[in-house]
């Protein structure tokens, strides 16, 4: 297309050097749990960054049904139901980032006795199994030089592990971290870096309405971690502000 003798053909997505469409140069990326809180922020900002988004919710759209992009693609898929998550896989050409971003808080039980065990049993399921079974159906569509984003906690540190309780919560990001270090040799030898990433403490349903971030401070943080992001750098437990955290 020209206009007053300018090409613009860049402007409609079309690359008139390499002949080929930009579209398909866009970086695409998955978030899990991206209909509210820190999943829905990491949408908005990553679309903002020229991200090809797929963005998945559990039940409800939520926050993705105001976002009116075409580089967005709405999929439902429960983290622990493997077909569904095959279907959403398959239905993508390939992937430069996966966010395992979905999560659930537990009881907040005050003492042993009151641990809810089937419940408990439920949020490892969610927690930390289920961010190994999207990566296990993800990674044919992932290649040398994707990224993985694990959505850990600092409640996953035990040397943090001050004043206990969240016993469930805590005990499902512990085994995130290692499920997480355990998959990272064979990543490695696939070009694939794996970022641990605590998002602070974050003002939404999970976090509450004392919390002191923003889901735009957080998220803008951990843009800026997952664009450093290296193979130099894969296997590192940090904060969104990049501060590094002890195991
Ligand atoms: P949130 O507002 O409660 O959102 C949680 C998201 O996870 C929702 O989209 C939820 O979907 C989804 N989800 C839960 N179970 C799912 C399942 N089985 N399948 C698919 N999606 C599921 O929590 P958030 O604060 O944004 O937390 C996001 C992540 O950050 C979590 O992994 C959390 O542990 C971690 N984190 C948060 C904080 C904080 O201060 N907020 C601190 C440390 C770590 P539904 O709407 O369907 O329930």
């Amino acid at each position: 297309m020209d206009i007053n003798g300018i090409d613009c053909s860049w402007t409609l997505g079309l690359n008139p050097y390499l002949g080929m469409s930009l579209v398909s140069a866009m970086k695409s990326a998955l978030v899990t749990g991206a209909n509210r809180g820190i999943g829905l922020e990491l949408t908005r900002q990553l679309l903002e960054s020229g991200f090809n988004v797929h963005a998945t919710f559990r039940t409800d759209e939520g926050g993705l049904a105001a976002i009116n992009d075409p580089n967005l693609s709405i999929h439902k898929m429960d983290v622990r139901d493997k077909d569904g998550i095959k279907r959403v896989i398959d239905s993508i050409n390939s992937l430069d980032l996966l966010i395992n971003n979905a999560g659930v808080a537990d009881g907040r039980w005050q003492s042993i006795s009151e641990i809810d065990m089937e419940y408990a049993l439920e949020v490892l399921n969610i927690n930390s199994v289920s961010p190994v079974l999207v990566t296990q159906q993800a990674l044919a569509k992932l290649t040398e030089g994707s990224k993985i984003v694990m959505m850990s906690s600092l409640m996953g540190s035990i040397s943090d592990c001050r004043s206990g309780r969240s016993y469930a919560y805590r005990a499902s990001k512990t085994a995130l971290n290692m499920f997480s270090m355990a998959m990272k040799n064979e990543l490695d030898s696939l070009g694939i870096s794996l970022v641990i990433m605590h998002p602070g403490w974050v003002e939404t349903d999970m976090g509450g309405p004392n919390a002191p971030l923003s889901t735009a401070e957080s998220v803008s943080g951990i843009m800026q971690r997952i664009e450093e992001q290296d193979m130099s750098m894969s296997g590192r437990y940090v904060e969104f502000d990049g501060s590094p955290i002890e195991w």
